[in-house]
């Protein structure tokens, strides 16, 4: 029987279980906000009560009634995030405002969505008359490579979404903070988004210290840029699912060209370095994949319970067999690459290869005549234009960067979190990685699909 009090959510006293801690989700400003935003006057009176933020609005950071009681803090004082949005006060009088835009790592789909969202904003609403670009990451800033800033206006930027990659080109490596922020107070820039991965809002961090340790009124705004959608409090990063779309075409292809032999194996190797959610979603998106393996479910391959035997017996059940492996997974059967990237990124060990060796192996040994088809994709997904989810994404992502830059905000990202748009510290960002929770609901939806055991060995 259908009982209407089931519906109504009774929340558990708060005492003094506090399992879960409440991070620092406070934002820092450069001072109060006492200029009057433009849009005022761009938008129709009437309705410009509704369209600005609060300041005393939160969006809750937990959205579960297990959620809010693992806090264990009291009822009334739930933990809670800025909302993102163009706020009635702000701190830069936009005339006289110059803003700066840089993108560093790796590439990923949406970049330049995100370049030409910021333009558009900062020009069209606030009437910010100056917007550059530096070119190549943080080496824009340094005098020694000598590139000049680009002018970004809206007529520069109104076709550079067409393309994938980023117009201003990006870069690896460290630079000096010191530098940067001379470059910044030289050209008199008032705002400054960094639009990258952990090491870039790391690097955004040390420039937000010198400009306060110089006493300086300079904004630093991170869009953060993970393909791996490995960023903790967002939902999802932008380019993920451009990216995990296109790595489901890599396993249909895989599994076309398994089928097409006889006992024919396709393996496709896919982003995600530290977190397997490329995978999970991609193989979630195609039903042919028969074993997905991520880095935070170590895996073995002999035995009767391994990864080995798993396949040979999907082999003789279906005649193929498709494995969808993350860059990630498998580190531990491997041996150690030495050395790191330009930036300090400790280089990954190559499973593809050694898996597509291990199964071939393994199958003649067996006696059984297999074909294996090997696939990664990585270099042509990450190079892709955004598709349309992730492009309005990006054009909420910039805007929403913007309107915090403008009122003040600084050394934060903007990020959805729960469906809502949100201020981020970056400290919080950089502060652990967003993992695949083996014992989650989504880990659970791929064994459910795939039908592969919890764990291999
Ligand atoms: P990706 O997700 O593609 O790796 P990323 O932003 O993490 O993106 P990195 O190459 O690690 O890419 O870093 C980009 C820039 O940030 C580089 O110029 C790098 O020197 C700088 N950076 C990286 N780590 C740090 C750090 N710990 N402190 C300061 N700057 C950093
Ligand atoms: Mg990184």
């Amino acid at each position: 029987l259908h009982d209407p009090a089931d519906n109504v959510v009774r929340l558990p006293d708060g005492g003094p279980r506090r399992r879960e801690p409440v991070p620092d989700l406070s934002i820092a400003t450069l001072g109060p906000a006492r200029i009057t935003s433009p849009m005022v006057p761009l938008l129709d009176s009437r309705q410009t009560t509704e369209h600005y933020v609060d300041e005393q609005d939160r969006v809750l950071l937990d959205d579960t009634v297990a959620g809010i009681s693992s806090r264990g803090g009291p009822l009334h004082e739930l933990p809670g995030m800025e909302p993102c949005g163009p706020r009635r006060k702000i701190f830069f009088d936009p005339s006289k405002t110059r803003a700066g835009i840089v993108t560093c790592g790796g590439l990923c789909p949406g970049l330049n969505d995100v370049i030409a969202g910021l333009v558009r904003t900062l020009t069209y609403h606030y009437r910010v008359r100056r917007v550059v670009g530096f070119r190549n990451g943080y080496q824009g800033f340094i005098a020694d490579y000598g590139y000049d800033v680009v002018e970004l206006t809206p007529e520069r930027v109104r076709d550079i979404a067409v393309d994938g990659g980023t117009v201003l080109g990006t870069s690896r490596g460290p630079q000096d903070p010191e530098e940067i922020v001379d470059c910044l107070e030289r050209m008199h820039l008032n705002v400054l988004f960094v639009v990258g991965g952990d090491g870039s809002m790391r690097g955004a961090m040390q420039i937000a210290r010198v400009v306060a340790e110089r006493g300086l009124l300079i904004s630093v705004v991170g869009i953060p840029k993970t393909i791996d959608n490995d960023i903790p409090y967002i939902d999802q990063s932008f380019g993920f699912q451009t990216a995990f779309g296109l790595a489901s075409d890599a396993i249909r292809a895989a599994q076309v060209e398994a089928k097409s032999t006889a006992n024919g194996i396709g393996l496709v190797k896919l982003m995600g370095r530290h977190s397997g959610f490329i995978a999970c979603y991609a193989a979630l998106a195609r039903s042919g994949a028969d074993v997905v393996l991520i880095p935070e479910v170590p895996f073995a391959l002999e035995g009767e319970g391994g990864l080995l035997a798993h396949l040979r017996r999907r082999v003789a059940e279906r005649g193929h067999a498709v494995v969808v492996v993350a860059e990630g997974a498998g580190q531990e059967l491997l041996e150690r690459q030495a050395g790191a990237d330009a930036s300090g990124n400790a280089k990954l060990s190559d499973i593809g290869p050694y898996l597509r060796q291990r199964i071939d192996e393994y199958f003649a040994e067996a006696g059984v005549e297999t074909s294996i088809r090997y696939i990664d994709p990585s270099y042509a997904i990450r190079s892709v234009p955004a598709n349309p989810y992730d492009s309005v994404y990006c054009v909420r992502l910039s805007q929403a960067a913007v309107h915090a830059a403008m009122s003040g905000r600084t050394e934060m990202v903007v990020g959805r979190w729960r469906r809502r748009f949100v201020h981020i510290p970056m400290s919080l960002a950089v502060s652990r990685r967003n993992q695949v929770d083996p014992h989650g609901d989504l880990w659970m939806a791929v064994l459910e699909s795939t039908g592969q055991p919890v764990r291999f060995g």
